[in-house]
């Protein structure tokens, strides 16, 4: 497996030199929407610490990111009234992965809606900054 990359594109949004919709953070988590949406509220719950996936991620951050994206996934079920979530974590280009730092993606869903393909459409960055601040505020409660 190669080495990981400290200039990919999520380690550049976690020092801050690329923007992102935030909904949550704390010292060893970020979470942020995805600019593709699969269906709205799609997030990305990742660790801080320098990992390319599941394979070397150190397993106490890895259970970090656990317990968040449980918060993600219930933040999302309740602001987008959704009816379940779907939740995916890719590895490696044969697994699917595109971005090499580790994230796992947290998609609420509709009965009967299905997920648009991936990397179909960026989503407007004020339904983007709406659906993050709603998203923000019901962490605080779930
Ligand atoms: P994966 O590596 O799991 O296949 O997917 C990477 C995900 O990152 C995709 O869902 C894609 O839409 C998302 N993505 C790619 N570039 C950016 C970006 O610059 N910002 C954000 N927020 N998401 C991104």
């Amino acid at each position: 497996m190669p080495d990981y990359d400290p200039n990919n594109i999520f380690a550049k949004i976690i020092r801050g030199e690329l923007p992102c919709h935030k909904i949550y953070e704390d010292d060893r988590a970020l979470v942020f929407l995805d600019i593709m949406p699969r269906a709205p509220g799609h997030a990305l719950v990742i660790p801080k610490s320098p990992a390319r996936n599941l394979l070397d991620v150190n397993p106490d951050d890895l259970a970090h990111v656990a317990k968040v994206a449980q918060r993600v996934a219930r933040a999302g079920m309740k602001v987008f009234q959704a009816d379940g979530v779907t939740v995916q974590q890719f590895n490696e280009n044969a697994g699917g992965q595109v971005v090499f730092h580790l994230h796992v993606h947290v998609i609420p869903r509709k009965e009967g809606v299905p997920m648009k393909p991936p990397a179909s459409e960026k989503e407007k960055p004020e339904v983007l900054a709406d659906q993050a601040k709603k998203l923000a505020e019901a962490m605080q409660s779930v």
